[in-house]
């Protein structure tokens, strides 16, 4: 059976790697795309793909689905949109499949229950990367061992959320084996506010934004007389479709909310 794919955010950075992800894929086909401006009728309109990508494009989610009939609706646009759109989706039954990062704890919840309820997949994965799944997986690993923790995390300098969704999720796993603490000498004092990091349970995130850098990650664990020293490069937005085709071909048997990519590679 063809899974119908819907995209939003298809211009994006993402999106446009995503979308010719799709149009390749023998077992997919693109039916569909969700952008919040009304310039365009095809995603050829946009100048951005050749004369072949033409699937059409619409504004609004219940027109998108009453007209193309999506399996799947993949999300790879900005925090402001993504929850209205994942729980849109989960109300007219389009299983989500989402990159976007920012959703809040409550937010990620709400939806939870909601899938649960309903009895619909939903894959929310902050990193699509399967070496970037192993790196977190790696670090909560060590952590256990290694409980003195900081992330570095670096990206390109137009991501909007900070700290990234996969140093989140990374502190998110360490903080299951590591009792919370506080790190650093009990009486630092920034001189410079932010100097240390966010703090996540005593564990410090440290975001660094510039040009260049596309998705990279470190997960530094101290211990007397050693440093653990765990990391990830995206090179390019490549290393995120293969994460991608998988969610999109396993939300079809899910009837429930995953997040993270970690719970469906074995
Ligand atoms: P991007 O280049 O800014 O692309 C986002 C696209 O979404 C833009 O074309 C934007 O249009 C569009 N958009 C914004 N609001 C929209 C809405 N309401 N409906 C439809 N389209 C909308 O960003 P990106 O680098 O592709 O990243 C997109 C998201 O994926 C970010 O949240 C990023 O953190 C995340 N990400 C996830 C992974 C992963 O592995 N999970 C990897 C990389 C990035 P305009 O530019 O016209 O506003």
């Amino acid at each position: 059976m063809t899974i119908r794919v819907a995209i939003a955010g298809a211009r994006g950075r993402m999106g446009q790697e995503a979308v010719h992800t799709i149009m390749k894929n023998p077992d997919m086909e693109l039916v569909s795309v969700l952008d919040y401006k009304n310039i365009w009728k095809t995603l050829e309109d946009t100048n951005l793909f050749p004369p072949s990508y033409g699937a059409p494009i619409f504004t609004d989610l219940g027109e998108l689905h009453e007209k193309t009939k999506p399996d799947v609706l993949v999300d790879l646009t900005s925090p402001e949109s993504v929850y209205e759109h994942t729980k849109k989706a989960l109300e007219l039954r389009i299983r989500p499949v989402v990159g976007t990062t920012g959703f809040t704890d409550e937010e990620l919840e709400e939806l939870k229950a909601f899938a649960e309820k309903a009895e619909i997949g939903c894959i929310i994965a902050p990193n699509f990367a399967v070496g970037a799944v192993l790196m977190m997986k790696f670090a909560e690993q060590a952590a256990k061992y290694l409980p003195d923790v900081e992330i570095i995390e670096m990206h390109h300098d137009q991501k909007l959320d900070a700290p990234s969704g996969t140093a989140l999720k990374t502190a998110n796993l360490i903080s299951s084996v590591r009792p919370s603490h506080i790190q650093g000498h009990p009486k630092e004092k920034e001189t410079i506010q932010g100097a240390r990091g966010a703090d996540y349970e005593g564990m410090r995130i440290h975001s660094v934004r510039l040009p260049g850098l596309v998705a990279h990650q470190q997960v530094l664990l101290g211990g007397e007389g050693q440093l653990l020293t765990i990391r990830h490069d995206s090179f390019n937005r490549g290393s995120f479709m293969s994460g991608v085709v998988l969610s999109v071909k396993t939300v079809m048997n899910l009837k429930e909310l995953v997040y993270g990519l970690e719970h469906i590679i074995d």
